[in-house]
């Protein structure tokens, strides 16, 4: 058979009973409004600079910014960075006792993607930790540069430095199961206890902080421990990184041979492969390698393969040949036992009325959730604040911003009525004629936008539909608006009216 196909005995219809499910918008995953706040050790994995002299101003900068970092953008972002060229205001190398304000430092960084996003997204926040660690007063000049492979040593790194770091805490017994996620977890048990079985590939998607790396995470040490030999945990990102620091520095067969002989392939947030045509290519093969060796593949991802832009048509055919899976987002009681777990794990118990404050509050983000209550910690153990209904919920909306109180669904439908000259009746009832949709959807997405209404609450106001329409909905007039300049009049003149309120 020639190399690359699959045979056609093997291909199954992409998950018949379940579908891929509705795309779930996609949500600016790197744009996480919660404050994070790490107490107790912290464990540095970031790269300190070879050189002996900048160790400790090195050391210094990664603890900083460690602590200010989100757990998820560490790993992606910071752990291959370098400080280099670190420059004193007394124009020597060396942090000198009389003069230790950081003059300019460079930092090196695996690739012209990681140069980008930290400078667009966390310049302000170097700057900050360098004024915080080394009183820099007068601006101080960062500059990015992309490592060579080489000269980096980033190369030198041993193949399992740069795969996913594993966590401990990321197993099936920290994992708590409700409606939302059942499936998903089941789905990744049967996986992980028959890996190359009848779930390959499994594909997971939901939008971000729902489970997605935990799950991978989970089935990754089943799998080792278990004795699969070579199972290869690994962000997107970093596979793509991998493969052009391999291709620039002449090493594609070994990149090659080590992926397509794993004995389990888990690649995590697989929606990094869009238009990037030739690691698409690349990983192709792979894939197809291990696939029909009947060897494990489980991909995550914030859409289903259909909706990932930019993907090639074989590889979405490739990613629908096993189960396709959707994460929602948690129901109350699956909000509040996590919740409470987390604080346990962390040694503390939280009232009753507290934990519904924050399941109530915080409802599409997991991760969130971890953020308020590494919050409601750093409240009680650090500001010595009384933990009750009151203190949580100002802090609660300090993390998540304010919504108002003031709008309310019945109102946004109010005015949606009059601006789309339909009626409430219309709206509540199950028509899917365009001129109904149209204004429903523009309803759902003002209410997701204006109040805290859940999305199933949501749904459940017009016309008892699901959350994932509700999602769909929402993400349909975000896009819409976007091409259709009639539509966006029109929804700007209800937000006009609805600030007005
Ligand atoms: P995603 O990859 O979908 O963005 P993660 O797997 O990183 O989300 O999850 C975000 C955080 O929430 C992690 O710390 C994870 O351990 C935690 N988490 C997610 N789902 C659960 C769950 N069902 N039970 C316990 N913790 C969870
Ligand atoms: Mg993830």
């Amino acid at each position: 058979m020639p190399e690359n196909v699959i045979p056609v005995t093997r291909f199954r219809q992409a998950n018949p009973v379940l579908g891929e499910g509705l795309a779930l918008p996609l949500f600016d995953s790197l744009g996480s409004t919660v404050a994070y706040t790490f107490h107790g050790f912290i464990i540095l994995k970031g790269s300190m600079s070879s050189s002996t002299t900048n160790g400790p101003v090195s050391t210094r900068i990664l603890i900083a910014l460690k602590k200010r970092v989100p757990a998820d953008h560490w790993s992606t972002w910071f752990e291959h960075i370098q400080f280099e060229q670190i420059q004193f205001e007394n124009n020597k190398l060396v942090e000198g006792s009389s003069a230790t304000q950081i003059k300019t430092i460079q930092v090196k960084v695996p690739s012209t993607l990681h140069s980008s996003f930290l400078q667009q997204r966390y310049m302000s926040l170097f700057e900050e930790v360098l004024t915080d660690e080394f009183a820099v007063g007068t601006p101080c000049d960062i500059s990015f540069q992309v490592a060579s492979a080489a000269a980096s040593g980033i190369s030198k790194a041993s193949p399992s430095e740069e795969l996913l770091a594993l966590n401990q805490n990321l197993n099936f017994d920290n994992f708590i199961t409700g409606p939302s996620n059942q499936l998903a977890h089941a789905a990744a048990q049967a996986v992980a206890d028959n890996p190359g079985g009848s779930y390959n590939p499994f594909f997971l998607h939901g939008s971000v902080g729902l489970g997605k790396t935990h799950l991978l995470q989970a089935v990754a040490h089943h799998l080792r421990d278990t004795g699969v030999k070579d199972v290869i945990t690994i962000s997107c990102a970093s596979f793509t990184n991998e493969f052009i620091s391999a291709l620039s520095s002449g090493r594609i067969d070994q990149f090659r041979s080590r992926y397509r002989r794993a004995g389990a392939l888990l690649i995590d947030d697989i929606q990094f492969l869009c238009d990037k045509e030739r690691t698409q290519e690349e990983f192709f093969h792979t894939f197809n390698e291990i696939y029909n060796q009947e060897r494990q593949v489980f991909l995550t991802s914030d859409a289903p393969p259909s909706e990932i832009s930019g993907l090639s048509e074989r590889l979405v055919s490739r990613f629908r040949l096993g189960l396709v899976v959707q994460m929602d987002p948690p129901d109350l009681e699956t909000r509040m036992a996590i919740i409470r777990r987390k604080a346990q794990q962390r040694g503390f118990q939280l009232p009753l009325e507290v934990v519904e404050v924050v399941a109530h509050r915080i409802r599409d983000n997991i991760r969130e959730l971890e953020g308020a209550v590494l919050r409601i910690e750093s409240m009680s153990r650090h500001e010595n604040l009384e933990i009750n209904t009151e203190t949580v919920t100002h802090t609660i909306n300090e993390l998540m911003g304010e919504t108002s109180s003031r709008i309310d669904l019945r109102k946004i439908e109010s005015l949606i009525c009059e601006e789309f000259m339909v009626s409430s009746l219309d709206l509540h009832s199950p028509r899917r004629t365009r001129s109904i949709v149209l204004p429903r959807q523009v309803c759902m997405y003002l209410g997701r936008r204006h109040t805290d209404c859940s999305l199933g609450e949501i749904g459940q106001y017009f016309g008892g539909r699901d959350h994932s329409t509700v999602l769909h909905s929402i993400d349909k007039i975000r896009q819409s608006i976007l091409i259709d300049s009639t539509l966006q009049r029109s929804v700007e003149m209800v937000e006009e009216r609805l600030r007005r309120i």
